[in-house]
């Protein structure tokens, strides 16, 4: 393309979207903002589009609708955080544009009809595990794949047995280790709720069974995760834990920005530790591989409920262990449904009401 490439980023104000436009700036001759969408903080920008507000709000998604569906859009990078991505994801797939996803919840809760929508240049991704996981696919064949292998940093809890998940605070879930990342996927990470999303992600990504996909912790965060072939290799992607390296794949691809970060060293490649997944004391991932097994609304009632969950906690009204047991008893209390884009959607207000009414959302102390 000799022109640069027309970017939409939905949900620019938040930490993968100021990243998305640092990369944008810095490589004029690429990539040019077509248009943003912020919240409450502002980006100071210009742009062809410029939404201020809410997904969800009407007027914000008809101005979005209209931005992902523009002729000159080529790409649309989705940011907005948790269940409220869907719809304008599957306007900018159904215009036939580019995607890069950063928020997973979009597949997790209709990776199917999503990746449908995508058609055969499916989706790009920006999170750093799959998008390792991508670049370690990219010029195989897919039938040559025996296993994805996710890894996680597991968090700031994960190192610390010690550690009463009930008595856990929220400035204490918000300080993760190795990643800068938002609130939402920050208290994700300390329940390991964002592997089990991130599983269900893969499998609807890469099209392979979820028994074919297992995790592994992996404490320095450097190998962004692994895939093993059917002969025996293994093939992982490694860098500094920095969004704008995953972000600057997604937006060049097939090509490679150089410089898009600073590059990775031997000497930090040292004493690199995996271990297994206590899946007693963080239960999460095996929740999730049973909701994307039972399918239909299920993963919708997992990510719903977590979500609503997510928020009682860093607004003190449930204990950090209450996350994990909220979306427990959403999916046990869940009758089931179909796999329809507004079963989907019913699936998803049916946990976020269960969740809210629930006794286990109770004020702290
Ligand atoms: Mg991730």
């Amino acid at each position: 393309m000799t022109r640069p490439i027309n970017i939409a980023v939905l949900g620019a104000t938040g930490s993968i979207g100021r990243q998305t436009l640092d990369v944008i700036d810095r490589n004029p001759a690429r990539f040019k903002l077509f248009g943003l969408t912020e919240g409450v903080r502002s980006t100071n920008r210009e742009a062809p589009y410029f939404v201020h507000g809410q997904a969800g709000e009407p007027e914000f998604d008809t101005k979005v609708e209209a931005m992902v569906t523009d002729p000159r859009c080529d790409l649309v990078v989705v940011a907005i955080p948790g269940a409220r991505a869907l719809s304008p994801t599957m306007s900018a797939l159904r215009a036939g544009k580019e995607v890069a996803l950063a928020t997973k919840e979009v597949l997790v809760m209709a990776g199917a009809l999503v990746m449908k929508l995508a058609g055969e240049k499916g989706i790009r991704p920006v999170d750093s595990e799959h998008s390792a996981i991508w670049q370690c696919l990219w010029g195989e064949e897919r039938a040559n794949v025996r296993r994805l292998i996710v890894t996680a940093s597991g968090g700031p809890f994960w190192a610390r047995p010690e550690l009463d998940l009930d008595q856990v605070t929220v400035e204490q879930a918000l300080n993760h280790p190795r990643w800068s990342m938002g609130p939402k996927v920050t208290v994700d990470s300390a329940t390991l709720m964002n592997k089990g999303l991130e599983i269900i992600e893969a499998h609807h990504l890469f099209g392979l069974p979820l028994d074919a996909i297992s995790v592994c912790i992996h404490p320095q965060s450097v190998v962004h995760s692994l895939v093993e072939f059917v002969d025996g290799s293994l093939k992982a992607q490694l860098g500094r834990p920095d969004m704008r390296l995953p972000i600057a794949v997604a937006l060049a691809y097939p090509d490679r920005l150089p410089g898009a970060v600073p590059p990775t060293s031997i000497s930090e490649l040292s004493g690199l530790e995996f271990h297994d997944l206590d899946e007693t004391r963080f239960p999460s991932v095996r929740l999730a591989r049973e909701a994307a097994a039972k399918g239909g609304g299920h993963p919708a009632v997992l990510n719903a409920a977590n979500e609503e969950a997510v928020n009682a906690f860093l607004a003190g009204e449930i204990p950090f262990s209450g996350i994990v047991s909220a979306v427990e008893r959403a999916l046990g209390a869940f009758p089931g449904c179909g796999g329809t884009l507004e079963e989907i959607l019913q699936a998803d207000s049916w946990a976020r009401s269960y969740v809210r009414q629930q006794d286990g959302i109770r004020p702290v102390g």
